[in-house]
């Protein structure tokens, strides 16, 4: 579960062409990061491929099912947003329980995925805290246990870690990347952070204008950059 295709994807804003027809195919499983400079078209690919933007032409297909015109509850994907989007409101517990309550499991069966998923994520002690007496790190654990719960086939990542100090973020990268070694689930995660890109992906694309200018393993990218931009923005020495 979790391999995406992206056939000639395109994505215009009224006349502007910010994803030119694009192909990419995601492997089941896969760390893939999307990296470019701002304002290259990182989210709005990604939003793509969540449903929460409609494509222009083109066609996303997830597992094998032609996902183009699906509603984003209906492709089994888990966004998980830079701001962390938690209800100020609720326990920790009731924000991870929500998409299970909506889907109206019972409450034992949401106990039980909830604890699950706490314990992943070290959590188990502050389920019953407010999002407003926990750490940075600890609500965007929080807001990643929400999407663990739905047990999805990729999770999406944007920009996950912008809003954390830079100590804290070091520390939420290995998280990130422990959890992917646990759950083994795609994820594509979105940054401008090119130490991020090198350092937690099994495959990065490097965009640039909504180009993909190149797709390859870190180590691909870094010993033979397609070009001089690609070179530049991983800091290879070429
Ligand atoms: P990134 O995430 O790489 O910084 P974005 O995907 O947010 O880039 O944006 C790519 C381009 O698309 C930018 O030029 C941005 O202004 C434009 N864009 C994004 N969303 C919209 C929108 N809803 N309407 C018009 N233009 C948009
Ligand atoms: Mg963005």
């Amino acid at each position: 579960m979790g391999r995406i295709t992206l056939d000639k994807v395109r994505k215009a804003f009224g006349d502007v062409e910010v994803i030119p027809p694009l192909d990419l195919t995601i492997e089941e499983g896969e760390f893939v990061v999307f990296v470019g400079p701002s304002g290259c078209g990182k989210s709005t690919l990604l939003r793509l491929i969540a449903g929460l933007e409609d494509v222009s032409s083109g066609e996303i297909r997830i597992d094998g099912q032609n996902a183009t015109d699906l509603p984003p509850a209906k492709r089994r994907l888990a966004m998980v947003f830079q701001s962390y989007a938690l209800y100020p409101h609720m326990t920790v517990r009731k924000n991870i329980a929500f998409p299970l309550k909506m889907a109206g499991l019972d409450q034992a069966a949401q106990d039980k995925k909830v604890e699950g998923a706490a314990s992943v994520l070290n959590l188990t002690d502050y389920l019953e805290r407010r999002p407003g007496q926990l750490s940075g790190g600890q609500r965007q654990r929080v807001a990643i246990g929400r999407a663990i719960v739905r047990e999805p086939a990729a999770f999406l990542f944007d920009e996950p870690l912008s809003n954390l100090d830079a100590a804290l973020r070091v520390g939420m990268r290995m998280e990130i990347s422990e959890l992917h070694e646990r759950l083994k689930t795609t994820m594509i995660y979105v940054t401008h952070d090119q130490v991020e890109a090198m350092t937690m992906a099994d495959k990065i694309v490097v965009l640039r204008a909504g180009n993909i200018e190149q797709v390859g393993s870190p180590l691909e990218l870094y010993r033979a950059p397609r070009n001089v931009f690609v070179a530049g923005f991983i800091g290879s020495p070429k």
